[in-house]
């Protein structure tokens, strides 16, 4: 099993004993940094530590911060290791001058690499043992998610005959970080919390132990994840990952920062990728990609599911169903007649109005498409036969159901709505696809009108949880889901 250590980076022996004595017992080893720390007594800190210490001193020429003298630098790793810490972290390009350690203290022999991901690793690893390591590592920086193909590559290959520690640095090399896991990595590094980090990309401790479940990932564990990019702020890794976790499913999911789908698809696929969720950009462009797409998808021409089955790669689009469900689930709650009969004022032109056009055409009593751009409203409407008018039209449609489909009212833009309050009024139903905040100015003040307000967190969630079952054909759990993304808007 993958070890989780946590580098420490405080700046004295205090607060480092401090930090070290706070963490719980599922981080199994710490990394001192000597060279983030204005003052270490060595001594003290082998003495109280709880736990097994990797003590590390790495030199500005190989990312970190020690500025003196070499022979300095390597003897305060020989006194580490003379004063009992159970690892020393020396670089490469230096291991030849370290001199004699004794047989207690192991030695991690590392490389980095800030650049980019070299095309020689395999040359760098025979070094790395050639030199006598107990412990290889190799680091080097992920410029694109497709360069952490080949750190796994690499751990798949070595990790069964010796010890190995393989990841990579940066925002898209994160995967890297949870991926070690499955492929037998020796130990892997998590931050104490945000901003602590010791190198770019490192995850909080928190995170890997309790949303990524670290302890529970092995050979047998399968990948999932979201295709994304930006994708720091997605919430899909914290609801599928409590789901998994709720079911007792071996299976992972991932934040996939991806500038080229078709690139990453063919770095992945070897690496027990099962199913991925689809964003912003790429939900075009995967679609290309698929062996089989459902009848939605293509008439939208847009996916934001997909499972790998075999050799095949299917396509879904979870979204136009689960934004209908939404709207379905409140008109059936309310009391306006069956939404057949009902007229629906859609806001907004964009991505989510058209999925929302598409999943409600032919099931209500009228559609009007109201947008601040009146051309795409315009256009949006001509492709499903639908109507349209421009923002200023909204308040001659007496509609009994509203979508706001905008970003408008969006955090941190709270203040703002995209629906005058007299359009609102007691008996009708306004969804807005807007989830953060979860009450937005607009479904506030529907609820003060005596409106039905639905907030976009159904939407979000009627997708996720779409998207679980038909990965697992298991029964997906939804309050569990839905307990996550409640608690992370609050949390916000
Ligand atoms: P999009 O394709 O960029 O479309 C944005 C829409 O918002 C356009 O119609 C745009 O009008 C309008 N808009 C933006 N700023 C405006 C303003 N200040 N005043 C009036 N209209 C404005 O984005 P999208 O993908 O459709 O997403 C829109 C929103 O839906 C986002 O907040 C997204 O998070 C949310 N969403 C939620 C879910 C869910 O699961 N709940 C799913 C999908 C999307 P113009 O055409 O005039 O620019």
């Amino acid at each position: 099993m993958t070890r989780l250590c946590v580098a420490l980076t405080e700046p004295d022996t205090e607060s480092l004993l401090a930090a070290m004595h706070d963490l719980p017992t599922g981080v199994d080893l710490v990394e001192v940094r000597l060279d983030f720390m204005k003052e270490c007594e060595l001594q003290r800190v082998c003495e109280s530590r709880d736990r097994p210490i990797i003590v590390t001193n790495r030199p500005t020429r190989q990312g970190g911060h020690c500025e003196g003298p070499e022979d300095v630098r390597l003897r305060s790793l020989r006194q580490a290791a003379e004063l009992g810490a159970d690892y020393i972290d020396v670089e490469l390009d230096s291991v030849g001058n370290l001199g004699a350690l004794p047989g207690t203290c192991g030695r991690i022999v590392s490389h980095h690499d800030f650049q980019g991901t070299p095309p020689d690793l395999d040359v760098v690893m025979k070094r790395i043992i050639d030199s006598g390591a107990d412990i290889g590592k190799i680091v080097p920086t992920a410029s694109r998610i497709t360069d952490v193909a080949p750190m796994l590559d690499l751990l798949r290959r070595h990790a069964p005959e010796r010890k190995v520690i393989a990841l990579s640095m940066g925002e898209a090399g994160l995967v890297s970080r949870i991926l070690c896991a499955k492929f037998g990595a020796y130990l892997t590094f998590a931050s104490r919390e945000r901003g602590a980090e010791s190198a770019p990309g490192q995850v909080p401790y928190d995170e890997m132990l309790d949303m990524y479940r670290l302890a529970d990932i092995g050979p047998d564990t399968r990948v999932y994840g979201v295709v994304a990019n930006p994708v720091a702020h997605s919430m899909s890794p914290a609801v599928h990952n409590a789901a998994f976790g709720a079911c007792d499913i071996d299976a992972v999911y991932l934040p996939f920062k991806v500038d080229n789908a078709g690139a990453f698809l063919s770095a992945f696929r070897p690496y027990d990728l099962n199913g991925l969720s689809v964003t912003l950009p790429h939900k075009e462009t995967m679609l290309a990609l698929m062996d089989e797409v459902d009848e939605e998808a293509l008439r939208i021409g847009a996916i934001n599911t997909v499972a790998c089955r075999g050799e095949r790669l299917l396509g879904r689009n979870t979204d136009i169903g689960a934004a209908v469900s939404a709207i379905e689930d409140a008109v059936r709650r309310s009391d306006l007649p069956g939404l057949d009969r009902c007229k629906v004022l859609i806001v907004g032109a964009g991505g989510a109005a058209r999925a929302m056009a598409c999943g409600l055409k032919g099931r209500c009593g009228r559609i009007v498409v109201a947008n601040r751009t009146v051309s795409r409203a315009a256009e949006l409407a001509s492709e499903f036969g639908l109507e349209h008018c421009g923002l200023d039209g909204m308040g001659n449609v007496d509609a009994d159901v509203i979508a706001n489909t905008t970003s408008v009212g969006m955090w941190p833009n709270v203040d703002e709505t995209p629906v005058p309050a007299e359009l609102l009024h007691g008996g009708m139903v306004v969804f807005d696809a807007v989830y953060n905040p979860l009450e937005t100015r607009l479904l506030s003040e529907a609820g003060a009108a005596g409106a039905m307000a639905v907030s976009g967190i159904r939407w979000f969630l009627n997708q996720a949880v779409a998207q679980f079952e038909w990965w697992t054909e298991q029964t997906a759990p939804a309050d569990v889901m839905e307990q996550v993304v409640r608690q992370r808007l609050q949390g916000e």
